[in-house]
C-alpha cells in the first residue's frame, strides 16, 4: 500500500495496547463482560447513587453518617485498603507503598516510612483489599470517611478498622444485590449510561468475520435485557437488536466462580426470565449460570482460542487467565483521561527529565570532588592535582547549583505526581515505577484498551505484537 493510503492511527488514548502477542485471526470466540465493559456508566452519577444507598443503609443501622457526602476524587481504582491500619495505600509493582492516607489525612513521608518501610503489599494476604473496578469508588470513599469518624470515636461500640471495612463491603454488596439501586438506573438510563455509538459496529465486524460472540455478565436478566437494549439497539441497523449480535448470552454468571467451578445452568425460555434447568449449554442460547468449561465444550474451542474482555482486574482477567489460560483483554476507561493528562504535561515532563539529568551530573561531580578531598587528606590512591581549598570551593559552588536546580525540580515533580488524580496521581504509575495495578495488568491482561469500540480500528484480522520489554540498560 502506498504511503498516501496509510490509515491514520487513533490517538494514543484510543489505541489497543498489547502485553503478549495476540493474533486476532486465531481467536474463534470473544466473550464480553457487560458492566463497565460493553456498557459504560457515568461513573460519578452511578457511584454517587451507590454511595447514597450505602449511606442510607448505614443510617438505618444506626450509624451517624447522614451528613456525609460522596467525594469522587477521594479514591480511585487500583488503590489498596490496609484493613489492619485503616489506611488506603498506593503501591508500586514490587508492593512498596509509595502513598498512603489514613482516613482523609495524607501520611507525611516520615510516617509513611515508619509504617510501611519494612512492609511489602502482598495481595494474597487478607490484610489488603485491592480496588478492582469503578464499583469500588463509593466503597473506598465511604471507608475513608468512616475511618475519620472511628478515630473520633463517633461510631460507638468496639470496632476495628477491619470490621469497619467488612461492614461497608457487606452493606454495599447488599445495595447492589437488592433491587432499588438498579431500578433507579433503569428508570433514568440517560443519566447513568454513557453511550458509545461505535460499539455495535465493532462487534458486528468481529461477528461477520466468523467469531462467536458471547456476553457473560454477573448482572441478572432483569437488568441486562433493558440496559443492553438501551445501549445497543439504537445504533443497530433497522430490525436488528443486541440479541442478534451474540451467539450465547450468560447472565448471573457468578464470576469468578464461573471460571473456577462447575455451576448449574438454566436456559432462559422467555423474555420475562422463565428458567428451565439444562445439563449443558447450547449454541445459540441464553442462560442463567453455567460455567466456563461448559462454554469451551459447547463451542468446541480451547482456552487459547477464546478472548475474554472485561473491566474487573481480578474477576475478569486474573482468574480467567490463571485457571483457564483464556486470552484476556482489560478495559480501562481511565486511560483516556490519564493519557490526555500525560500528553498535556509532556513538555514539562521533558523539562523535568532534563533537569534530573543535569542534577545527576552535578551530583556526580560533587561526589568526585569529595572523594578527591578524602584521598588528598588520607594520602591514599591517586589524588587530584589541586589544593583542598579549591576542592572545597568547587563543592560549595556545586551545592549552590544543586539547590538552584532543586528549586526548579520540586514544583515540576509535584505537578507530575498530581496528574490524573490530585491525591493519588496516575493510575498506571507509582513514583517513577509501574503501579501495582499496571503490574497486574501486564501479568494477566494480554491486551488492554480504554473501550471495546477501539477494536474497530484493529479489525478482526489484527496481529498484535508485544513490544520488547524494557530494562534499565
Ligand atoms: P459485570 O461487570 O457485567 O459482570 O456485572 C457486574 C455486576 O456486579 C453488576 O450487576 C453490579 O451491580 C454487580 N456488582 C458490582 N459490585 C458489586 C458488589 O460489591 N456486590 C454485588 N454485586 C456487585
Ligand atoms: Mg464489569
Amino acid at each position: 500500500m502506498s504511503q498516501r493510503r496509510e490509515i491514520p492511527l487513533p490517538p494514543p488514548e484510543r489505541r489497543v495496547y498489547c502485553n503478549r502477542t495476540l493474533n486476532l485471526r486465531a481467536i474463534r470466540a470473544i466473550g464480553f463482560d457487560m458492566d463497565y465493559t460493553l456498557v459504560h456508566y457515568r461513573v460519578d452519577a452511578w457511584e454517587h447513587r451507590a454511595y447514597e444507598h450505602l449511606r442510607q443503609r448505614l443510617v438505618e443501622a444506626g450509624m451517624p453518617v447522614a451528613d456525609l457526602e460522596f467525594e469522587p476524587d477521594l479514591f480511585m481504582r487500583g488503590l489498596i485498603v490496609d484493613k489492619e491500619r485503616g489506611n488506603v495505600v498506593k503501591a508500586n509493582r514490587f508492593g512498596t507503598v509509595k502513598h498512603a492516607f489514613h482516613g482523609t489525612r495524607a501520611l507525611p513521608f516520615d510516617e509513611l516510612r515508619a509504617v510501611y518501610g519494612r512492609t511489602r503489599v502482598d495481595l494474597a494476604e487478607s490484610r489488603w483489599e485491592f480496588m478492582n473496578t469503578f464499583f469500588s469508588l463509593s466503597e473506598g470513599c465511604m471507608y475513608t470517611q468512616l475511618v475519620d469518624r472511628l478515630d473520633e470515636r463517633r461510631l460507638g461500640g468496639v470496632m476495628g478498622y477491619g470490621e469497619l471495612y467488612d461492614l461497608v463491603r457487606r452493606t454495599l454488596d447488599f445495595a447492589h444485590m437488592e433491587g432499588r439501586l438498579k431500578a433507579e438506573i433503569l428508570a433514568d438510563p440517560d443519566r447513568f449510561v454513557d453511550l458509545d455509538p461505535d460499539l455495535p459496529q465493532a462487534l458486528m465486524d468481529q461477528r461477520a468475520a466468523g467469531k462467536k460472540l458471547l456476553l457473560i455478565t454477573n448482572s441478572d436478566w432483569a437488568y441486562t435485557r433493558p440496559i443492553m437494549t438501551y445501549a445497543f439497539d439504537r445504533f443497530l441497523p433497522r430490525g436488528m437488536t443486541w440479541r442478534d449480535l451474540f451467539d450465547m448470552v450468560i447472565v448471573s454468571a457468578r464470576k469468578p466462580s464461573f471460571f473456577t467451578s462447575r455451576m448449574p445452568a438454566f436456559e432462559l425460555v422467555d423474555e420475562d426470565g422463565l428458567l428451565r434447568p439444562v445439563l449443558a449449554l447450547s449454541d445459540p442460547g441464553r442462560f442463567v449460570g453455567g460455567d466456563a468449561r461448559q462454554v469451551e465444550s459447547c463451542l468446541g474451542v480451547s482456552g487459547e482460542e477464546i478472548l475474554y474482555i472485561g473491566d474487573h482486574l481480578f474477576v475478569d482477567v486474573h482468574v480467567s487467565k490463571d485457571v483457564l489460560r483464556w486470552r484476556t483483554g482489560l478495559v480501562v476507561r481511565e486511560l483516556e483521561e490519564e493519557l490526555r493528562a500525560v500528553q498535556a504535561f509532556a513538555e514539562r515532563e521533558a523539562e523535568l527529565t532534563a533537569l534530573m539529568a543535569q542534577k545527576d551530573r552535578l551530583e556526580h561531580r560533587h561526589a568526585h570532588a569529595r572523594l578527591g578531598l578524602l584521598r588528598l587528606k588520607g594520602g591514599q590512591g591517586p589524588a587530584p592535582d589541586v589544593t583542598p581549598a579549591r576542592l572545597h570551593r568547587e563543592m560549595g559552588r556545586l551545592r549552590e547549583a544543586l539547590e538552584a536546580l532543586d528549586a526548579r525540580i520540586v514544583p515540576l515533580a509535584k505537578a507530575s505526581t498530581e496528574l490524573y488524580n490530585r491525591r493519588w496521581g496516575l493510575l498506571m504509575r507509582s513514583g517513577n515505577d509501574k503501579s501495582s495495578l499496571a503490574r497486574q495488568m501486564e501479568q494477566y491482561a494480554d491486551i488492554y484498551t480504554s473501550r471495546v469500540s477501539n477494536l474497530l480500528y484493529l479489525t478482526p484480522y489484527a496481529y498484535l505484537r508485544a513490544p520488547r520489554g524494557s530494562l534499565p540498560h
